[in-house]
C-alpha cells in the first residue's frame, strides 16, 4: 500500500503541472494541467495528434518531459520507483505482448512483475481472463487472435494484478463492435469495482458514454475539463432540431426565428434545422407554430449538445472529420 502525503487527497491521485513535453522543437505538451480523483473514469479525448499518448508516457515515466511536475499517489513519478508502479496497471496504445508466449502466460507474466505468490497469482489470472472473455483463447498465441482478441488480451495483461489506478490509451482502436462492447463494460465494472481509470480516446460517443469527467485536450493543451454536462454547459448551443418535409413561408420562418431560445434557424430544401440556446422544451414550440397554421411536416429530430459541439465551439474545428 502507498503511503500518500497528506496534500494527495486534495489534489487527487494523479496531478500534472505545467507539463511541457518537446520533440525537438515541436511543442506536444504545452503547459498541460490535470487533476484526476480517486474514483473517476476520466477521459482524455482529443484530435489524433493532441498529445494524449505523450501525456500518458509522461505520466507513466515512460518518456522524459521538459517542465512541469507530476505526481502520482502524491509521489514523483520515476522510472523505477516500483513501489507506485505496482498499484498501477497500463494498458498502452501498441499492443504489447509476448509473441512466443499463450493467452495465460502472457497474463501471467504481466501480472508475475507485481505478485510473486503463485497461488494468489493462478487466481487473479483466472479472473482476468474472464474478465475480457478470453476464457476459449487461454492456450493460444497472440498471433492467431483477431485485433478484438489482442486488444482485450492486452487489457487483461494490464489489469490482471487488481491495481488502484488503470491508464487506457485508446484501448478500442480498431476493434469489432463486440470487442469494444466488451472492453467498455470491463471499464466501467473495474470502476465500479474501485479502480481509479485514465482513458483515451479520440471517439466521443465513448467518452461520453463511460467517463464521469473529460479533459478535452488540442496541441498539446487542455482546453476545457468538467463532466459532459459542465461541458456541453458551457455553449451557447443547447438543443438542435430538424424537421423534415416542411413548407415553410417568409413569414412562419421569421415567426420561428422569432421563438424563445432560438438563434439559428436555416430552411433549405424543405428541411428546417433550428439551434437554440436551451437544452429542453423548445421542440414543442416550434411544432405548437406549425400546427397553428395547419403545416404538416416529414421527420422530426431533436438532439442534445455533444462533446464534438464544445470543441468546435471552443477550436473552429471539427473534432472529426
Ligand atoms: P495522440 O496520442 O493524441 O494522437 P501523440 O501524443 O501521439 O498524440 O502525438 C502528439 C504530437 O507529437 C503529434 O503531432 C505527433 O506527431 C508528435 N510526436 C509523437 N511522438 C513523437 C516522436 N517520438 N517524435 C516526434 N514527434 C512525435
Ligand atoms: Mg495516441
Amino acid at each position: 500500500m502507498i503511503k500518500t502525503v497528506d496534500h494527495a487527497g486534495a489534489e487527487g491521485l494523479v496531478h500534472i503541472e505545467n507539463l511541457v513535453k518537446r520533440y525537438g522543437s515541436f511543442v506536444a505538451l504545452d503547459h498541460l494541467n490535470l487533476d484526476v480523483k480517486e474514483g473517476e473514469i476520466f477521459g482524455l479525448l482529443g484530435p489524433n495528434g493532441s498529445g494524449k499518448t505523450t501525456a500518458i508516457n509522461c505520466m507513466l515515466a515512460l518518456l522524459k518531459y521538459d517542465k512541469g511536475m507530476i505526481r502520482i499517489f502524491g509521489q514523483e513519478m520515476a522510472p523505477d520507483n516500483y513501489l507506485v508502479k505496482k498499484d498501477m496497471g497500463i494498458v498502452l496504445q501498441n499492443v504489447a505482448v509476448f509473441d512466443e508466449l499463450t493467452v495465460y502466460e502472457n497474463i501471467d507474466y504481466f501480472c508475475g512483475l507485481y505478485v510473486k505468490n503463485k497461488i494468489r497469482r493462478k487466481e487473479m489470472v483466472d479472473e482476468a481472463i474472464r474478465f475480457v472473455g478470453l476464457e476459449e483463447h487461454r492456450k493460444m498465441r497472440p498471433r492467431k487472435l483477431s485485433g478484438g482478441l489482442l486488444r482485450r488480451l492486452n487489457i487483461a495483461c494490464g489489469i490482471a494484478h487488481r491495481p488502484k489506478l488503470i491508464f487506457m490509451d485508446e484501448p478500442t482502436v480498431a476493434v469489432d463492435p463486440q470487442s469494444r462492447n466488451r472492453i467498455l463494460e470491463g471499464i466501467m465494472e473495474l470502476n465500479r469495482q474501485g479502480s481509479t481509470i485514465i482513458y483515451t480516446s479520440h471517439y466521443m460517443e465513448e467518452v461520453e458514454q463511460i467517463c464521469t469527467r473529460i479533459a478535452i485536450m488540442d496541441h498539446g493543451r487542455c482546453i476545457a475539463s468538467g463532466t459532459k454536462e459542465q461541458l456541453t454547459g458551457m455553449i451557447k448551443t443547447g438543443e438542435k432540431i430538424t424537421i423534415e418535409g416542411v413548407a415553410l413561408d417568409e413569414e412562419l420562418l421569421q415567426k420561428i426565428r422569432g421563438l424563445p431560445h432560438v438563434f439559428q434557424a436555416d430552411y433549405k430544401n424543405g428541411i428546417l434545422r433550428l439551434q437554440c440556446t436551451e437544452a429542453k422544451h423548445n421542440l414543442v414550440r416550434v411544432l405548437h407554430c406549425l400546427e397553428e397554421q395547419e403545416i404538416h411536416f416529414g421527420r422530426v429530430f431533436s438532439e442534445q449538445p455533444t462533446l464534438n459541439d464544445v470543441f468546435l465551439h471552443i477550436t473552429g474545428t471539427q473534432l472529426r472529420d
